[in-house]
């Protein structure tokens, strides 16, 4: 990592304050292209593009739409970061007006009362579920030596012991057994 990213978070507020004062089945579009890094808790996202199609209903506002972008991640061979591209798709309702007597947890996606919608908490969950478990910097990663910790994709190192590609070493160990 180089210098923090800087956050354009206020994107991610959407003002559907006109929207409200529609009836239900009334709809708008709303189009990303942002180039900026969001920063959402522990998700960091670069670029967003696409379009969310925010429809009133009776219940509130109905948000659907996919958004194309770029998810930080980490090889888990090499260990490097890296931009995952990721699609995350949307299809929820945001409540309106917010009920107040019900705890907050059970509506996470609400309208304030300013009629703002604030996309961050769906997008770092979205965000979270669009990154696989193992994620690999390119599919032929070479990983790390295990003996001095070189990364191999930048060269090979001066340990002397023959370099076995990771995903081969299981076999080795059980060539060894015998
Ligand atoms: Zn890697
Ligand atoms: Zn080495």
């Amino acid at each position: 990592m180089t210098d923090l990213p800087r956050s354009d978070n206020r994107l991610l507020r959407l003002n559907v304050g006109f929207l409200l004062k529609e009836g239900p089945g009334y709809s708008r579009e709303f189009s990303f292209d942002q180039d900026g890094t969001f920063v959402v808790e522990d998700v960091v996202i670069s670029q967003l593009r696409g379009v969310l199609r925010l429809t009133r209903t009776r219940q509130g506002i109905v948000i659907q739409g996919t958004l194309r972008t770029q998810i930080a991640a980490e090889c888990v061979r090499c260990l490097a970061p890296f931009s995952l591209p990721c699609h995350i798709e949307l299809s929820d309702l945001f409540v309106y007006p917010a009920p107040s007597e019900t705890p907050r947890v059970s509506t996470p996606y609400i309208v304030d009362d300013g009629g703002f919608i604030d996309l961050r908490p769906i997008i770092r969950e979205e965000g979270i579920l669009a990154v696989p478990i193992r994620t690999l910097c390119s599919p032929d990663c070479k990983g790390l030596c295990p003996h001095c910790g070189q990364n191999l994709n930048e060269g090979l190192c001066q340990c002397t012991e023959e370099h076995i590609d990771p995903r081969l070493a299981p076999l080795r160990a059980l060539l060894d057994e015998q």
